[in-house]
């Protein structure tokens, strides 16, 4: 499928939205945001990607991101099994109203020509954001953030303190304690001096929402490998560490798509056997897994509270039934509303609670 990130999350939160539509009220399932963060070209705007699993962001083997990129996925409703054409998948800017992007690399040259608008043709840098909504069926209302990648010696246009600066930059997005911290390093670097396990360490000391991934395993030196990166020997990461292959330079020069890149990937993996009794920690697939995972844990633990919202709408419809109590015929409609709701509900509490989810998460 097209979108790895969700799968196992959109079928609860699109239940839970049900239930709030059916009051009246508006669904306040607020998803934290996911940000990445590294040096550059540690291969962020390539996960993210991946986990959307289309192909929009400039990436490449020189800064390419250089203003924050604010990316909200908004679903949308699928058409009816049997309906004529395909769902629609578009990409609308805050800087573009209205205009809707139907084609994603068209998506990709604006991000560009924006970022040069704002930050310079040479490689400087802006913390003023791109906003961009990614409208599609296939997602979850989810808030993605690419960010620049540290660099260290300011090149082009960049000012002596560049690496302060965006450090600052990235900061001010992953301190907020309702930020997920996608810390990418790559395998052909050392994990002590990583970037990412560095800036991730000073916004989150404890480790409760930083998953590091480890990219390129593909371009490790010769006889080595990342399994003790991996299994967390070197620098332990309470929530793990996924190892992903993303797509080369040589391969966004020939347009290879996310799906053959996946498919390599896999093929990557089952090729390598010191990775065979770690496939959990291996592949874009698994970080979705991941993600969702801890997605479905922080709604688990909206949930108290949402049921307290629930039940407060439900007292309030009961009274106004008490008013107009003599009408008769609509009694019994609120009854059934209110007895169907509920159902509604448990149903999707308790698959919650079951982690029914799990079997459908991404494969
Ligand atoms: P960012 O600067 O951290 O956003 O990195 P990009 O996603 O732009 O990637 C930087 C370069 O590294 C690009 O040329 C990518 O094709 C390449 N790259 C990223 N991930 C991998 C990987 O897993 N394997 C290989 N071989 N190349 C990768
Ligand atoms: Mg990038």
């Amino acid at each position: 499928n097209a979108a790895p990130l969700g799968h196992s999350v959109i079928p609860i939160v699109n239940k839970l939205q049900d239930i709030f539509a059916r009051l009246g009220s508006s669904s306040t399932i607020e998803l934290p945001q996911v940000a990445v963060v590294g040096s550059q070209s540690s291969g962020k705007s390539s996960v993210l990607e991946a986990l959307v699993g289309r192909d929009f962001l400039p990436r490449g083997s020189d800064i390419c991101t250089r203003r924050p990129l604010v990316l909200q996925l908004l679903q949308t409703k699928r058409k009816p099994d049997g309906a004529a054409g395909a769902d629609e998948e578009y990409g609308e800017f805050l800087h573009l109203p209205g205009k809707r992007f139907y084609n994603f690399n068209d998506i990709r040259r604006e991000i560009q020509a924006e970022t040069d608008k704002e930050a310079g043709g040479n490689k400087g840098v802006s913390d003023k954001q791109i906003r961009l909504k990614i409208f599609s069926p296939n997602v979850l209302d989810i808030t993605l953030v690419d960010l620049p990648g540290i660099t260290k010696v300011p090149v082009g246009d960049q000012p002596s303190d560049i690496e302060a600066r965006i450090r600052t930059m990235i900061m001010s997005y992953i301190k907020l304690p309702s930020c997920l911290i996608l810390a990418v390093t790559p395998a052909n670097a050392d994990l002590a001096n990583s970037d990412a396990l560095q800036i991730a360490g000073n916004a989150d000391p404890d480790g409760y929402r930083t998953i590091g991934v480890i990219t390129k395993l593909d371009i490790m030196d010769r006889g080595t490998d990342a399994r003790n990166f991996l299994l967390g020997k070197v620098i332990p990461l309470r929530l793990g560490y996924i190892g992903v292959v993303n797509r080369s330079q040589e391969d966004i020069m020939f347009n290879r798509t996310i799906k053959d890149a996946l498919v390599a990937e896999e093929k990557f993996f089952r090729s390598r056997p010191v990775y065979s009794d770690i496939a959990d920690r291996c592949g874009v697939p698994q970080l979705a897994k991941k993600l969702n995972q801890i997605l479905v844990q922080h709604i688990k633990t909206l949930l108290p509270g949402l049921k307290s919202r629930i039940s407060a709408a439900l007292v309030s419809t009961a009274k106004e039934h008490a008013t107009f109590g003599e009408i008769i015929e609509s009694k019994a409609g609120q009854s059934a509303l209110l007895l169907n709701i509920l159902a509604k509900y448990s149903e999707a509490f308790s698959s919650l609670i079951e982690g029914k989810n799990e079997e459908m998460s991404t494969a």
